[in-house]
């Protein structure tokens, strides 16, 4: 499946919810849930919402699996690869799978607070900026393991972004299952999030239902 590089606010409209894509913009009044166009995208989307009370159980876990796809910003082939793995481990599968999207890199470099969004950490991480204790680590989905220390690179720290980034993420919230030391732009994953640690609105139960149709 291709990557979709269309407008983020699109998904949102097409799930018929926020889901916080890009950041700060997401709790202004530009939010485009929050305006007018809070229907979903396309010629009908006005008529036909297609979140009607009339769903089948297979709408709802498709719904549910496309929903947590999109919120951490994958394609249907690495997110079923990710379901592979947590089915794989011993544990319930559906929270074994949040806490496995969770400990992507880029989603560790979003939680520590050195981006915006999850889009601009993935930007970040291709970009060869971060290392995982003190070796490049320039793969988005390379899962970070308790105990593992992710810092901007020392050579990327020159940069204006990471110059000002101190001060940007002081204004975020860093996760309670990682620290972060800001001075030295690093942080370190103390332990997986357990499941009120992680996005409530997420439906795991269905996503399992989904792939084991
Ligand atoms: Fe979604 Fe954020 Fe766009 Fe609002 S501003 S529609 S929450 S991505």
């Amino acid at each position: 499946m291709a990557k979709y590089i269309g407008p983020a606010c699109r998904i949102c409209r097409r799930e018929g919810e926020k889901l916080f894509l890009k950041g700060s913009r997401c709790f202004s009044p530009k939010c485009a849930m929050d305006k007018q166009r809070n229907f979903a995208p396309g010629q009908h989307g006005r008529t036909h919402q297609g979140h009607g009370e009339r769903e089948s159980d297979y709408a709802r876990q498709l719904r549910a699996k496309q929903r947590a796809r999109r919120i951490y910003g994958m394609t249907e082939r690495p997110f079923r690869r990710f379901f592979g793995i947590a089915e794989h481990t011993r544990g319930q599968t559906g929270l074994i799978l949040l806490q496995t999207l969770e400990t992507r890199l880029d989603n560790i470099v979003f939680r520590m607070g050195f981006a915006e969004n999850r889009a601009q950490a993935r930007q970040l991480v291709n970009h060869g900026h971060f290392t995982i204790n003190g070796r490049r680590a320039d793969i988005p989905s390379m899962l970070v393991k308790p105990g593992d220390i992710v810092e901007v690179a020392e050579t990327s720290k020159k940069l204006t972004y990471f110059k000002e980034l101190a001060d940007l993420a002081e204004k975020r919230v860093c996760a309670v299952w990682m620290d972060r030391d800001l001075k030295k732009l690093s942080g370190r994953v103390i332990r997986l999030p357990e499941r009120s640690e992680i996005d409530g609105s997420l439906n795991e139960q269905l996503i399992v239902e989904y792939y084991s149709r």
